[in-house]
This record gives C-alpha cells, structure tokens and sequence, in this order.
C-alpha cells in the first residue's frame, strides 16, 4: 500500500531517475512510496533534458508536501566503450580482440574505446573489465594504432557498456570540465547536492569549488578507487557525505574485499559525522522481476546494520520494470531492518569510535551535547529529539549516536531541509527565519504538533548551534510541549 508518510524508516531511499521512472506519474508514486532523495545520473542524456528533469521533480516535492533531496552525480573520467549496435555481442574466453581509441562502433574483435590516451596509458599485462565486470581481458602489448589484448573471463556486451581502465593508470583528473559545465547548470538552479565520481584525494574534492553547504550544494565524495580507499580519512574531512560506489569499486579491488570496505567506509564516515550513502546492485535482480532475491534484501538489511544513513537503488529504477514497486521494497526491508537496530549496542561502540583521538574544543562540544541528548532522551522516554539547524551539522551529529526517538530536525533553510533528506533518521521541518533561540523552539513546537509529530503533554529534548561562526552544538535543554 502506498502512504505519504511511510512509518518509522530510518534509513533514507535514494532512487535513480531514467527513461522507467521519468514521467510526473511514476515520480509521484515513488515519491509516496518512500524516496526520499532522486538521483539524476549525468553519465547518461544532455544537461537540457536532466535539468527538466530537475524542475518536474522539485514541483511534485511541492506537491506531495514532502522535500525530495535532488542530486546530480557528476560522470567523471567515465570510459565507454563504441556502440555494440542493438543485439548484444558474445565474446568468449581465449579471443583476441583489439582495442582502439576513439568514437566508432564496436563489435567482437574491435572495440572503440572513448579515450584519447588509450596508448600511451595501458601496458602489457594490464586487465580491463566491460560492463560492471561482464567481461574481462588481459592487455598483450601495443601495436600500430590500437592495442591487442585476450578476453580472459567471456560474456555479453550491449550499447555503450562503461570500460574500466585500473585508476592508477588513469591521467584524467577529476571532476573533469564537463564535470564543472554540468555542476554551473545545476549550481545556478539550487540544486541540493552534486555527487563526484571516481575522487582520488582531498584535493579533487575541494575542486569542486562550490560554496560550502548549506549555501552551495552538499558534496558527495564516491568512493569508487584504490586511491580514494587509502585516502579515506582527508576525502571524508573534505566532504559533506560519502557514497561507497560498489560498482566501480569492485572493478578496482577483489570482489572478496568488498564487504569489508563497505564496513570501513560507513565507520570513518560515522566518526566524521558524514552520512554515508550504500550503493548499487541493492536489488539488481528487480529490474526485472517483481521481488528481491533473498541475498539482495539481505544486502540491504546489513547495509543499514552496517550503520548506512542511505541505501541507493541505481538501474532498478531507472531501467527497470516497475521502480515504484522497488522503491516499496525497499522502503519495507529497510524500515524492518531499523526495527531490528541494536540502538543501545550502536551508541556504546561509537563512544569507543570516538573517543580514541583528541579532537578540537567545537568537536568535544558536540560530541558530549550530542552524546547527553541521547541519554536524556532515553531516560526520560522523550518523545522527540529537536534539532534547530543552520546547515545541518546538528542533526548530522546527533544521528552518529541512532537514538531510538525520533530526530526532528529544524531549519530555515531550505537547502539544509533538502540535504537532510539524506541522514539516517532526520525527519526535515521547516522554520519561518532565524531569530533568538527561544523563538525558534517556540516555532519548532507549533510546527511538529501542526503535523502530528508531537502532542500536549510529550517532553522533548531540543539541542542547537547558536553560533554562525562555529560548527559546534552548543545548546541542549528539555522541553515539555503545553
Ligand atoms: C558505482 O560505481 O557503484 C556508482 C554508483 O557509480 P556509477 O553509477 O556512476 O557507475
């Protein structure tokens, strides 16, 4: 059944628009069937058309009365190989095939590959993978204007599949110039977040050049290469939040490490009070079929164990038969999943997380208010936790800790509102402008009972920044709401 307020989930829904999911119909639907984020990948169509897109999904979030975060994802340094033509090709183990640069179409003994340095940048005894590892191959040598290699693990390929060249062979960096026209286009229209693919350091991060968040888009670093993995640490500091990109990821490292990364990845964002985003093949199997395999709703359930503040659907969704019916699923494994969460396991071993390091005066700020919110609001059976928020930070920091009541977080800013559509737990609510701390809690209270969040008679907790300058939570009271 479909509801506008889908109960008690926690774990925020990104889902991916494409061709399946385009139109104000299914967009609705999804919209009321639990997304809580809407993805425009930019890897495929023109600006024109994703920024049409854009505006069809920030009017049904009006609408539906319920903010839907918008991200666009940057391509990157994305390698595609020429066109296959319309029926996919075979190409089996022990063929040989040559590999050349440039846009012309593809088949099973030539394959364009769009990458000018192609030559220059591979060697013999490289491998490359096609098509999110559909087929592999081993690199011989270079020969005239192209480059001979082997098919070493056979299979199919079809349209335009991605060509994945090991990132320490890589000269492009990232984001590219085409990554930079398309963040200007939706950087001048507000849009909530921008997504950078294959990052490699800090650096290429803070390349992005955009406004610190809340008054520029929030920056999501992928986590998709080797380098990304040993940079880890400075990419989260750099970054407002972090996608583990499992596609890209498990072409650059053993398919055996993948799991173990994904832990890794979601812990150092939990110290860092950076929502980390689970992507990718979450419920492949529903591009076509009607229900996960049992290992998919398995993925999902442990990505929000593993501490995941959003789980994101990718082809489902935007390829797939019936994107409503996936986001649903998700919605309901998820919320099942947040049911089941260890609350008072999570909060213990995030002290230990913490506390292994010494930390500026604002972070120790935040942690112990942070910390005790938690705490009283357990003790007490608090009905609510209240953020009053700028840019965010104090319900970001406040979820690290995944108290069991609910989080409502406040703010003026619409951005802010829009970007926390991607922290676990944070149910946005919008405030009329900044004013003294009183007036705004006053305001806070008359909006949550007006929605049905709280009722006369619940005792809240309400923590807050009153300093602009500092990123510290610096206010904590209790509140009973008359
Ligand atoms: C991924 O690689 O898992 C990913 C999310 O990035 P993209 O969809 O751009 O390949």
């Amino acid at each position: 059944m479909e509801t506008s307020n889908p109960p008690l989930r926690r774990t925020k829904i990104i889902a991916t628009i494409g061709p399946a999911s385009d139109s104000e119909a299914t967009l609705r639907r999804m919209m009321l069937a639990g997304m809580d984020c809407a993805r425009i990948n930019m890897s495929h169509g023109t600006i024109e058309d994703a920024l049409t897109l854009y505006h069809r999904i920030r009017k049904l979030s009006a609408e539906v009365g319920r903010p839907i975060g918008t991200l666009v994802d940057l391509p990157g340094p994305k390698v595609r190989a020429g066109s296959f033509g319309p029926h996919a090709v075979h190409l089996e183990e022990g063929r040989q095939i040559r590999l050349v640069p440039g846009e012309g179409p593809s088949s099973d003994t030539l394959i364009h590959v769009n990458y000018d340095d192609l030559l220059r940048d591979l060697e013999a005894g490289d491998r490359l993978s096609f098509g999110d590892g559909a087929i592999d191959c081993k690199i011989e040598g270079v020969d005239g204007d192209g480059i001979r290699a082997t098919v070493t693990h056979g299979g199919r390929l079809s349209g335009k599949p991605g060509v994945h060249i090991p990132s320490d062979r890589l000269r492009i960096s990232t984001p590219t110039r085409e990554d930079l026209r398309i963040l200007d286009a939706f950087v001048e229209v507000g849009v909530d977040m921008v997504a950078v693919s294959f990052v490699r350091s800090a650096h290429d991060v803070r390349r992005v050049g955009t406004e610190p968040h809340p008054r520029g888009p929030l920056v999501i670093a992928k986590i998709e290469t080797r380098a990304a993995v040993e940079n880890l640490e400075g990419i989260i500091e750099a970054a407002g939040a972090v996608m583990i990109a499992r596609g890209d990821l498990g072409n650059e490292c053993s398919i055996e490490e993948l799991p173990h990364l994904q832990k890794h990845i979601i812990r150092q964002c939990i110290a860092h009070g950076r929502p980390a985003i689970t992507a990718t093949q979450m419920l492949e199997s529903m591009v076509y079929a009607a229900t996960p395999t049992r290992a998919e709703a398995s993925d999902v359930a442990n990505a929000v164990f593993d501490g995941s503040s959003a789980v994101m659907l990718s082809g489902e969704t935007a390829i797939g038969e019936d994107p409503v019916n996936v986001v649903g699923a998700m919605a309901r494994i998820a919320s099942r999943a947040d049911h089941n969460f260890d609350y008072a396991g999570w909060s213990e071993d995030l002290l230990n997380l913490r506390m292994d390091e010494p930390s500026a005066l604002d972070r120790r700020l935040t942690d112990a208010l942070t910390m005790a919110a938690g705490r009283v609001s357990n003790d007490l059976g608090c009905a609510a936790i209240m953020c009053i928020t700028r840019s965010g930070f104090t319900a970001r920091a406040m979820a690290r800790f995944r108290p069991e009541a609910k989080i409502l977080a406040f703010s003026p800013d619409e951005r802010t509102i829009n970007q926390l559509t991607l922290s676990w737990g944070a149910i946005p609510l919008p405030l009329s402008e900044f004013a003294p701390n009183e007036v705004m809690v006053n305001e806070a209270i008359g909006v949550a009972k007006a929605r049905g969040h709280l009722r006369p008679g619940d005792v809240v907790t309400v923590i807050a920044g009153t300093d602009a300058r500092a990123s510290a939570t610096d206010v904590l009271r209790v509140v009973h709401v008359s």
